[in-house]
């Protein structure tokens, strides 16, 4: 008797329904231009904004923390895994933040997690745009904490949610930057909402961290609410380069973190190769502000171009671009096509995003060059045309 046979009648489910994803393999460096199963791609599906995943600064920071401290931290932070490179990371994180303090996480995904989860409780209630990410749902499950869901960046929608949560402890979250539609939250307006019902704000910049705002300083910055938004969680895998997440905030925050948060009670703190490089990185950021403008540049170029030849780029702000096509099969079409032509862009369909909003995601990135973007383009309005798309 095998127990997990029903796993077979899953997955076939799942192929049946056309949900079955295969992830693509990458052989060799994640580059502008670089090889998925076999086939040369002009990659549009990364995070590597600025292209610091494989930057010569970052590589030999990871060497030298290596060389000097070792592979691993060998604990979890409260047992015996904190290291001084943890706090001075932490430190130049929190001057870059402009905040009082930050605490490292091993992901963005366990920051979001771990702080929902570990500042609300059973009797409060948590306040959640419908579009924010999987890490923050799940962190607003584990607190037991009664969750609202506001409708998509709709402020009207959020007054009515916060006033139905008058009298209790109440905590806005929102992603900074929405990682399906590209679009960035009205932080300024739900920071007032939020203020006139006395809850706490909490953002995050997985998408805006070395994107948004000066030198990369995120949301908060983009929209200069310093010292206004109680809770900032970053990533460190998406333009940073490497792997990790922080929450900044005040140190009152970072403190009872420390004490309760489960990531940092118990699973194992980042490694040194991977903290030393993140620290580079955030140096690239400040020493090298045209990273980020090559990004927009790139960005802007490549949203036009896509307009220009009659596709639909929906509210995208950002270096994220929807290509929308509605028809679940024909977005799916139309990634494989495009795969075959050599651009390597993801589709996305329900329940990733709502039914009759497939499409396939572009992400640009600095590294990437105009031939690149260009040849991108080509192929878009040859396999868009062939399928009745533009
Ligand atoms: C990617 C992402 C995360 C998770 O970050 P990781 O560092 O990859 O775990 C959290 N929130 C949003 C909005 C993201 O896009």
């Amino acid at each position: 008797m095998d127990a997990l046979r029903f796993l077979e009648e899953e997955l076939q489910n799942l192929k049946d329904q056309g949900l079955y994803r295969q992830p693509r393999t990458l052989t060799g460096e994640q580059k502008p231009r670089c090889v998925y199963d076999g086939k040369s791609v002009v990659n549009l599906s990364s995070n590597n904004y600025l292209g610091l995943a494989n930057h010569p600064r970052l590589i030999e920071a990871a060497i030298k923390a290596t060389e000097k401290l070792g592979v691993g931290s060998g604990a979890v932070r409260t047992i015996a895994g904190q290291m001084d490179l943890h706090k001075e990371f932490e430190h130049k994180l929190a001057k870059f933040k402009n905040v009082e303090a930050c605490l490292i996480f091993q992901s963005g995904f366990t920051a979001n997690s771990g702080t929902v989860s570990c500042i609300m409780g059973r009797e409060d209630v948590i306040v959640s745009d419908e579009l924010n990410h999987a890490s923050i749902i799940d962190g607003s499950r584990l607190s037991r904490a009664q969750i609202k869901v506001f409708p998509h960046a709709d402020m009207d929608g959020l007054r009515a949610v916060l006033q139905e949560a008058e009298g209790r402890r109440t905590i806005v979250v929102t992603d900074g930057v929405f990682s399906m539609d590209g679009d960035i939250a009205p932080l300024d307006e739900l920071v007032k909402l939020a203020k006139e019902f006395g809850a706490i704000v909490m953002v995050d910049d997985a998408h805006a961290s070395g994107v948004l705002g000066r030198n990369g300083r995120g949301t908060v910055d983009h929209y200069d609410l310093h010292g206004q938004v109680d809770i900032q969680v970053g990533t460190l895998s998406k333009a940073i380069g490497v792997l990790g997440g922080y929450v900044a905030g005040p140190q009152k925050l970072i403190d009872y973190l420390v004490q309760r948060a489960r990531p940092v009670l118990f699973s194992t703190s980042l490694t040194p190769a991977v903290t030393a490089a993140g620290m580079a990185a955030v140096d690239l950021l400040i020493e090298k502000p045209e990273l980020i403008e090559a990004l927009w540049n790139n960005a802007e170029f490549f949203r036009e171009g896509l307009s220009a030849l009659g596709f639909d780029t929906g509210v995208s702000a950002t270096p994220i671009i929807p290509v929308i096509v509605g028809d679940e099969r024909k977005a799916m079409q139309l990634a494989d096509d495009l795969f075959e032509g050599g651009v390597f862009a993801q589709g996305l369909a329900f329940p990733t995003v709502p039914r009759g909003k497939a499409r396939v995601r572009t992400i640009v990135t600095a590294a990437h060059n105009k031939d690149d973007l260009q040849f991108a383009l080509d192929t878009f309005a040859k396999v868009g045309r062939k399928l009745g798309i533009i």
